[in-house]
């Protein structure tokens, strides 16, 4: 039995799991090295949750994409961990990131001058990885902004105190869930002409923007993790691979060697006998064929509950599937379960192990398995759910408390 005080609809995030993952997955990269990605939630998973649970593991590379992320997990891993955001506008905080010690990525000559300004008015030396726009078309250095940025570097690297260090070189792949795709190689050419030219200029500024051996070469993401091999640069930026969904439409997580962490459940608080042509929601978009029950879920899109999924997505109700009937609305869902054994305070699993798949759920909504989990909203509870808290190691100390909810 659950307390009163957790949400109807909540997320069990499965703290052994993500451990699991993440070793799997730092294997499969190495020699490089595996950044977490914990953007956005942690990808709706609970930033607050899984990012002490990776550095307990001792992970301690970890990438977001906006400055506010980057502030909030200084706040929660401390001194001892890596942070690195690279999505920021002219007017972000680039000052309290640098008191954070927080790496910038650098996509625009603009954003280079202004990190310098910050590091100038905060006596702090920043810490810059170069994005470059390999071919994504989005963030990142255009091959026509890199002249500007070699020169802005050369200058900085005639100054007393050259405000940065050039500590990195990223890009980011297009199609690299596509392996067949040719792109991906020409991404991987532009880059590493890009991080030719930069390690040129660190070795004739003689170590005053940083040793060029110590550069953080970094372009792979999940599919490019699981796909790419070797894979290239020396460290990884894995998101989605870590929650255990896969980014690869055709293997599933467990042909991957991942575990799906998290589990979003829900319960039955009514159940009725419906007679034949009863309609089902908002609309009264299905009729009920024959006699059935309606089993009525809390779970709606004020949960993340997509609505584009009615009349079309499943849940598992005592370990059998049962349809979604009518509109999904904003907090909850009928579903038809027929003369199954079904009770009021049942769990009902939308998805994650013992349910549908996150990707079956992105395919009801069409969408994809990456906006499934992170769209869920702040109604629902994130339960951490640890078979293992005290692992020994060199672990930081466990919680005693075996879950914990936020
Ligand atoms: C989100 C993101 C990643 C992680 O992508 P996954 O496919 O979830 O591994 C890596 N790099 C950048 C720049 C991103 O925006």
């Amino acid at each position: 039995m659950t307390s009163r005080d957790i949400s109807l609809v909540r997320a069990e995030i499965d703290a052994s799991a993500l451990r699991a993952n993440a070793a799997a997955l730092a294997e499969a990269v190495s020699p490089a090295r595996l950044k977490c990605v914990v953007k956005a939630d942690a990808y709706g998973h609970g930033v607050d949750l899984v990012a002490p649970t990776l550095h307990a593991a001792g992970l301690r590379e970890f990438c977001v994409a906006t400055v506010p992320e980057a502030l909030a997990l200084r706040d929660l891993l401390g001194a001892d961990a890596e942070i690195m955001a690279w999505l920021y506008g002219p007017g972000s905080d680039l000052e309290a990131a640098l008191r954070a010690d927080i790496a910038l990525g650098v996509s625009t000559p603009g954003a280079l001058d202004r990190v310098a300004a910050a590091a100038r008015a905060t006596g702090i030396r920043a810490r810059v990885h170069l994005k470059i726009d390999s071919g994504l078309g989005r963030n990142g250095l255009a091959p026509e902004d890199i002249p500007a940025v070699l020169t802005t570097l050369r200058a900085c690297a005639e100054e007393d105190a050259p405000p940065f260090v050039v500590s990195g070189i990223m890009s980011h792949f297009a199609v690299a869930d596509e392996p067949e795709r040719p792109e991906t190689a020409q991404q991987q050419e532009v880059f590493d002409s890009a991080r030719r030219e930069l390690t040129e200029l660190l070795e004739s500024a003689g170590g005053r923007l940083g040793e060029a051996s110590d550069l953080d070469v970094h372009i792979a993401n999940s599919p490019a993790a699981l796909t790419l091999r070797p894979v290239p640069g020396n460290s990884a930026r894995v998101g989605l691979a870590l929650y255990g969904l896969s980014p690869l439409a055709d293997a599933e997580p467990g042909d991957l060697g991942l575990t799906p962490v998290m589990r979003l459940v829900s319960e039955v608080v009514n159940l009725k006998h419906i007679p034949v042509g009863h309609g089902a929601s908002y609309g009264l978009t299905y009729t009920a064929e024959a006699d059935t029950r309606f089993a009525l879920v809390p779970g709606g899109y004020g949960d993340g509950v997509p609505r584009s999924a009615s009349n079309r997505a499943e849940v598992s109700i005592r370990g059998q599937r049962f349809p979604i009937v009518g509109r999904i609305a904003m907090d909850q869902f009928i579903v038809d379960v027929g003369d199954a054994e079904v009770a009021i305070g049942d769990e009902v699993v939308l998805f994650g192990p013992g349910g549908p798949s996150a990707a079956e759920w992105g395919d009801w909504a069409e969408t994809i398995n990456y906006e499934i989990v992170t769209r869920l909203s702040a109604r629902v509870d994130r339960v951490l759910i640890d078979a293992d808290p005290a692992d020994p190691g060199d672990r930081a100390p466990a919680d005693p408390t075996s879950t914990e909810a936020r």
